[in-house]
């Protein structure tokens, strides 16, 4: 008999999406995703049907809604150049609510779950000891400015995304890269096999231009970073050029 991913009884299970309903009527922009799993960019969204109604409704309903609350706070507004934003947070309703996205993706996706198993409990809330092998960074992505009919339009970096992530230049075994964006806010979760490397955080930061979001504080003064729009995805599209032309050819007649 299946399990529940989280709470491992045989409760009922339900059939949910990666991301929370909340998210996804407040982002209308998100038509069409990229499965690395069928390498192809699909229409509507990764469901995962292992998880029961009790965690689904209980402690995981709970980060869904602290993710809302902060999608319209914050997330929702796309920051402006030379604006600064004063980004408050509750360290552990937001490591629990990225672990959770990051945990379904990978199953969903199929991807290796062996770091977050240990984490179960701490994103439940049932164990209130925080695992010591994450780091969380954000990056404000600031829009590419294009030239169209000879006025400079923004192309702002709207949607959501949730995967894994690879940075060329860094090759280390031990760590697991995982990303999960909402429109401007680009956060990296580094999950450590054993202890945390402080030098695998700190040249995620410099490649990402991305901070390092700190466990100790509330708020964290933020600003845009040189990534833009484009370069943000620009490896990603690259790579998968094809599958997108595709997806978008079927999608925009
Ligand atoms: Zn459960």
């Amino acid at each position: 008999m299946k399990t529940c991913a989280y709470c491992g009884t045989t409760n009922p299970l339900t059939k949910e999406h990666i991301w929370p309903k909340g998210i996804i009527n407040r982002v209308p922009s998100y038509i069409g995703r990229y499965s690395e799993r069928a390498n192809k960019v699909q229409a509507g969204e990764l469901v995962i049907k292992d998880v029961c109604q009790f965690c689904n409704n209980g402690s995981l309903s709970k980060l869904d809604d602290y993710l809302c609350n902060l999608f319209d706070s914050f997330f929702k507004d796309f920051v402006r150049e030379y604006e600064t934003v004063n980004f408050a947070y509750d360290y552990d309703l937001l490591a629990r609510v990225l672990l959770k996205l990051s945990f379904n993706t990978a199953r969903a996706s199929k991807q290796p779950i062996d770091l977050f198993s240990p984490m179960i409990p701490y994103i439940l809330g049932t164990e209130n000891s925080r695992p010591n092998n994450f780091s969380i960074l954000v990056n404000l992505v600031k829009p590419t400015k294009v030239l169209k009919n000879g006025i400079i339009r923004n192309v702002y970096p709207s949607g959501v995304r949730s995967g894994r992530f690879e940075l060329p230049t860094l090759d280390y075994r031990d760590v697991q890269y995982r990303v999960i964006s909402i429109n401007s806010y680009y956060f990296y979760l580094l999950l450590f096999n054993g202890v945390k490397q402080q030098q695998v955080i700190n040249e995620t930061s410099d490649i990402t231009s991305s901070q390092l979001i700190s466990s100790d504080a509330t708020q964290l003064m933020l600003s845009l970073s040189n990534t833009d729009t484009f370069s943000v995805y620009e490896d990603h599209f690259k790579k998968n050029e094809k599958t997108y032309k595709d997806f978008l050819e079927k999608h925009n007649p």
